[in-house]
């Protein structure tokens, strides 16, 4: 139900849009949720901003920040309130071509950088998909293809411009407002609206790409040996993989990135993963970086994907652990795991550095469910699994609540977040669903997006379409 919004001002003259705007309907949801909030409200540079949270408070109504759309939790709509949505703030603009200095606005999505960069010959490791935007993945961490060469996305930020809930712009580096900037890295959605950052963008053209499916065995040594190889693997390899059933067995469906520019660089680095399973299919081909995220990629977000999704961080798996994982999508959960590679220059940053703290580990997992299945099955699926995570991911939760926070902000990184968040926005206006357990979705059962599944097999000398939405067909 749609509230009567008073006129915007003249600086926000056509940028409100309310239903029955013919645009409404592409802009009213997200990525895993539909949503049919009051008005969006479509800022185009930062002084819009600005007025955009202005005019949103004085209307008392919720408000909903949104870059990309692809929040797994799907609060970056609501119903009732204001969406905040930044996808026309989509300039990325190289500031120092030396230096790899790059200042991308919040509502670029990750191809349309890549793509950006290309000319350059520089690359920012983002994620796996490209229609991910910028400010959300790059608020909470980032990993992408080149994570174990070059870090999480946060790890480049070097500077980034905020607008707080009372409408300070604020620029924030290692140097001014240093608090601030500590606390965009990991735990930026919460601060305020992250207009731009500026990110140093490392040289890189292409990318060795290696896609297999093996079958995954039952007793769960082909996820361990995965996990053992990757923690230890030379830096140049970041790798994801996709565990799912087919049938009663498993296959594993891995997309192994190579920062190497020679296929006979690439080649052997990937090689030992082609004997961790009974190897189904394989590929290796060298490719442009922006093949990993292509505008292909690029669609609207009209609530199409649903799920639940949960995630864990691991310093290694045992074979009981392994046995767990792999017994989360055999079992009656069916869920779907994705594994992807941490560790490599990650663990360069000190836990303390930014509020990402989990600077050890050297394994993400992530587990989603779809309906008809919910947020039951994916506990009971993730049962054997969730005692054995030290830490999470926020990016990759989809229910968002105090005991999430918890697992994502351990110890004293919880302490302070909370401290700041307050600080920077003391009246709550961009208070997290972490400490509230507010969420987006009246239908608790479909909450969620799903993580990419991030190796289908090649197809004509094109990488997987790796962070593709998919739907495991059934
Ligand atoms: C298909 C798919 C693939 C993915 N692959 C990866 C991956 O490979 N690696 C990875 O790390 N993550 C990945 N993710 C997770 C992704 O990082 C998060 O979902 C991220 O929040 C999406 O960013 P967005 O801007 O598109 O989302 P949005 O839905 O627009 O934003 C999500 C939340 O972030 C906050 N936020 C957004 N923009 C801003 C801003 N400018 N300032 C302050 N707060 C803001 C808001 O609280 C908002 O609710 C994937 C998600 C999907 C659905």
């Amino acid at each position: 139900m749609s509230a009567a919004l008073a006129r915007v001002p003249g600086s926000l003259t056509g940028q409100l849009v309310t239903p029955g705007d013919r645009r409404y309907a592409h802009l009213r949801s997200t990525y895993t949720t539909t949503a049919s909030p009051a008005g969006i409200l479509l800022p185009k540079n930062t002084a819009q901003v600005v007025a955009a949270i202005r005019y949103a408070r004085e209307q008392r109504l919720p408000i909903a920040v949104r870059s990309g759309g692809h929040g797994l939790s799907g609060v970056s709509s609501n119903n009732g309130g204001l969406v905040i949505d930044l996808s026309m703030l989509n300039r990325v603009q190289v500031l120092d071509e030396r230096s790899g200095l790059v200042r991308v606005e919040a509502g670029a999505r990750w191809a349309n950088v890549a793509a950006a960069l290309a000319p350059y010959g520089l690359v920012i490791s983002s994620g796996d998909y490209g229609n991910v935007g910028v400010g959300g993945l790059t608020t909470g961490g980032g990993v992408g293809w080149l994570v174990r060469s070059s870090g999480l996305t946060i790890d480049r930020v070097r500077a980034v411009e905020v607008v707080l809930a009372d409408g300070t712009v604020v620029r924030a580096d290692a140097e001014h407002e240093p608090e601030l900037f500590w606390l965009v890295r990991g735990a930026g959605a919460g601060a305020g609206i992250v207009v731009a950052f500026e990110i140093e963008a490392t040289e890189q053209r292409n990318v060795g790409v290696a896609q297999l499916v093996v079958e995954a065995h039952p007793d769960g040594r082909t996820v361990r040996d995965w996990v053992a190889y990757l923690a230890q693997a030379p830096r140049e390899l970041s790798a994801g993989a996709v565990l799912y059933a087919e049938g009663r067995s498993a296959l594993l469906s891995i997309t192994a990135v190579v920062a190497a520019e020679s296929l006979r660089r690439a080649r052997p680095v990937v090689e030992p993963l082609l004997a961790i399973g009974k190897l189904l299919e394989h590929r290796t081909d060298l490719l442009p970086y922006p093949a990993l995220v292509p505008t292909a990629h690029l669609h609207p977000n009209v609530g199409q994907q649903r799920g639940t999704t949960t995630n864990g961080l691991f310093s290694g798996l045992d074979d009981a652990g392994a046995r767990a994982v792999t017994r989360a999508v055999t079992g009656p959960g069916r869920a779907v795991v994705q594994l992807r590679s941490v560790g490599g220059a990650v663990n360069d940053v000190a836990p303390d550095a930014t509020a990402y703290a989990h600077r050890h580990q050297s394994t993400l997992v992530v587990a989603s469910v779809f309906p008809p299945q919910g947020g039951a099955a994916l506990d009971s699926a993730w049962r054997g699994v969730a005692g054995r995570a030290d830490g999470a991911y926020v990016n990759f939760e989809s229910r968002p609540d105090p005991a999430a926070f918890a697992r994502i902000y351990p110890g004293e990184t919880g302490v302070r977040v909370r401290r700041l968040w307050k600080r920077y926005d003391p009246d709550g206006v961009f208070r997290s669903a972490l400490l509230t357990a507010r969420t987006a979705r009246s239908n608790q059962s479909a909450r969620s997006g799903q993580p990419a599944r991030s190796s289908q097999p090649a197809r004509s000398g094109q990488p997987a379409r790796s962070g593709q939405p998919h739907r495991r067909r059934r």
